[in-house]
């Protein structure tokens, strides 16, 4: 009985919490895993990021074990290289993510940085060393410059200031009568889908972390908005290893390599060309997004 009651409890434990804005998502996150498996073997050593080098090595997931989500990914994204993961929502691309984040163990298979397996090093040193820009972004109960220096800890204020430059959302900061020091969340300011995105996005350049994942990061923007981003995007990609998880492709046709996932199997590889000579499954995607753009243009 004392089983059952537990996750009620975790519950409210994990209601609380968030309530005193005390909580990051990585605790979130084991706090509302009952199954606690996510755990650091004793003794083990820090992740040491020389080059940045990730390799998926034949992983398999499953959430529950009746219903497999991934299925055997494989593949390789060298030092500073960019891999884009495209395909059907329900695919499995945001838990390719949090597999990186290790929000869960797999459950086949391995996952390498610079050849150190993610699972026997401290989750501490891994996520320090991995920036994500989620889907859904949450913030804190506090002010917003907070909520960007979260990021960094010993980021100061004009960092600060520069990363949401970088984000395109500085302005929007200082229209505000209280600027940086005005509150979000409950009760303060409700933020729109793309203005949590841009906070996510200047946490993650202030973090300035060695790998970066973004997961339709730009969904939820304008596509002038989206435009300006995409330039410091890419500026920030191209110094680092990158995963870009995208629903609109125009994003990702100069990735290094792209790769489709289908009901959590890579269907196709290559390059955004060599992808649409194939005439396959990308090949059709790019075609109805094209036309679906054109239909918005005209
Ligand atoms: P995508 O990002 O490609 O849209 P996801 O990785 O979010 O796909 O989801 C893949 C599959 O896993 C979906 O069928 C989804 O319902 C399922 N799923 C996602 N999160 C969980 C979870 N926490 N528990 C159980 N199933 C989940
Ligand atoms: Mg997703």
């Amino acid at each position: 009985l004392a089983q059952l009651f537990r996750p009620l409890d975790l519950l409210g434990m994990v209601y609380r919490t968030v309530r005193q804005g005390l909580i990051d998502m990585d605790a979130m996150f084991n706090l509302i895993d009952t199954r606690a498996e996510v755990t650091d073997h004793s003794g083990a050593p820090p992740l040491v990021v020389t080059a940045g080098r990730l390799s998926f090595e034949d992983v398999s997931f499953a959430y529950d074990a009746e219903r497999p989500i991934l299925k055997g990914v494989s593949f390789e994204i060298p030092a500073g290289g960019t891999l884009a993961v495209v395909g059907p929502s329900g695919a499995g691309k945001s838990t390719l993510a949090r597999l990186i984040f290790r929000f869960y163990d797999v459950t086949g298979g391995r996952i390498l940085i610079d050849g150190q397996d993610i699972a026997a090093v401290t989750q501490t040193s891994l996520r320090a060393a991995i920036g994500i820009v989620p889907q859904d972004t949450v913030l804190f109960n506090d002010t917003i410059g907070y909520n960007i220096g979260y990021g960094r800890e010993d980021a100061g204020q004009a960092e600060i200031e520069a990363a949401a430059r970088g984000a395109a959302i500085h302005g929007f900061i200082e229209s505000l009568p209280d600027g940086y020091d005005a509150k979000v969340g409950e009760r303060g300011l409700k933020l729109s889908g793309g203005e949590k995105q841009r906070v996510a996005i200047a946490r993650t350049l202030l973090k300035d972390p060695p790998i970066l994942i973004l997961d339709e990061a730009t969904s939820a923007l304008d596509s002038r908005t989206e435009a300006e981003i995409q330039a410091t995007l890419s500026t920030v990609a191209a110094r680092r290893t990158t995963i870009v998880i995208a629903h609109r492709l125009s994003t990702v046709v100069d990735a290094d390599e792209i790769v489709v996932l289908e009901a959590g199997r890579i269907a196709e590889r290559g390059t955004h060309r060599s992808l649409l000579r194939k005439n396959g499954l990308y090949a059709e995607m790019w075609m109805r997004q094209q036309a679906e753009a054109e239909m918005e243009e005209a």
